[in-house]
């Protein structure tokens, strides 16, 4: 049986309690206690009484990804992550900069070294497109955001880069997870297009393992049956997971659908569902974008996108104070 913990729970009290079941904690990883045995549901009833911010689990199908510290800037308020697929120049991920922080927004995504389906396809600025993001983050007071595709890319991606991020295809790449696990930085996570619940989670778990508790995950949308958008966004993973983990959700709606002109509804989605957070691809002439044009924003359609996503929170908040 497993215990999970949220934050700030006090690991020790429990603990004595559990002794007074005659049961003891066998293992303990990151916030997730293992027990010698199963718990009766009376006892279960007790502890959870008790403790108010714990969780019991039974059924060991499921990995329980819960960390002592979720990673703060994703867990007070809604985060917006925005920016261009790929850093493509200093002039145009540096207006991408300018706009974002006159928008207020914290964070600035940007690929350097991109995952492409094609081998003929633009595969990004590499070392270049890191200084470019790194420089123009810094310049603006932006938190900046990009992916690292193998093991060898980390040193080089943590010099520059504040959010590492995994892309979708990469999710069951164990040695760049397990050595990412080692960093001290945010990873955001994507889920594969083709994994379970189940399979991300572990993926997750591996980063844990190591040690690194900043884990965020990010659903961008898997593979259906139905052609007319890229991807399928699967928006039960939101409420589904907040019952198996604290770690922080946000969604990529630009990915899941591919076309910008349904980010919008997307992102409302997003917000009323409860995640902690989107990532926008946004550019500041869409059309002429090197890479996943059809999806990227124009930085006025962001501006507009951003003003929906404040009304919308303080409507939910709203809602959840009557
Ligand atoms: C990206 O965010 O740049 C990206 C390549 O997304 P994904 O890994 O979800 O396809
Ligand atoms: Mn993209």
């Amino acid at each position: 049986m497993k215990v999970v913990l949220k934050s700030g729970t006090q690991n020790a009290s429990i603990k004595n309690h559990l002794l007074s079941f005659k049961c003891t904690v066998v293992q303990e990883f990151a916030q997730v206690m293992f027990l010698s045995r199963e718990l009766s549901d009376s006892e279960q009833a007790i502890l959870l009484e008790q403790f108010k911010t714990i969780k019991c689990f039974t059924d060991s199908k499921w990995p329980l990804v819960a960390t002592a510290e979720p990673c703060p800037l994703f867990t007070n308020g809604f985060a917006a992550i925005a920016g261009p697929c790929s850093v493509e120049s200093e002039q145009q991920i540096n207006l991408v900069a300018k706009t974002l922080s006159e928008l207020g927004v914290k964070f600035i995504r940007g690929g350097a070294f991109k995952p492409r389906t094609s081998p003929y396809a633009f595969q990004g600025l590499g070392l270049k497109g890191y200084e470019m993001l790194a420089n123009a983050a810094r310049q603006h007071d932006l938190i900046s955001v990009s992916e690292v595709m193998s093991v060898e890319q980390i040193e080089l991606a943590s010099k520059y880069i504040d959010i590492l991020q995994v892309g979708a295809r990469n999710m069951q790449n164990y040695p760049l997870l397990t050595a990412l696990g080692k960093l001290n930085k945010p990873i955001i996570l994507k889920r594969s297009a083709a994994a379970t619940y189940s399979e991300f989670l572990n993926a997750a778990e591996y980063i844990l393992l190591g040690g690194n508790s900043q884990v965020i995950l990010c659903e961008r949308g898997i593979k259906s049956f139905e052609p007319m958008t890229r991807n399928t966004l699967d928006i039960s993973l939101v409420p589904v997971l907040q019952q198996l983990t604290n770690l922080p959700i946000i969604i990529d709606p630009s990915h899941a659908v591919g076309l910008r002109s349904m980010v919008p509804a997307l992102t409302r989605a997003a917000v009323a569902v409860g995640a902690n957070g989107v990532m926008l691809e946004a550019h500041p002439q869409p059309e002429l974008s090197v890479s996943d044009a059809e999806q990227a924003l124009s930085l006025v359609e962001l501006n507009s996108l951003l003003k929906q996503i404040a009304n919308l929170c303080k409507t939910i908040n709203c809602f959840e104070n009557t």
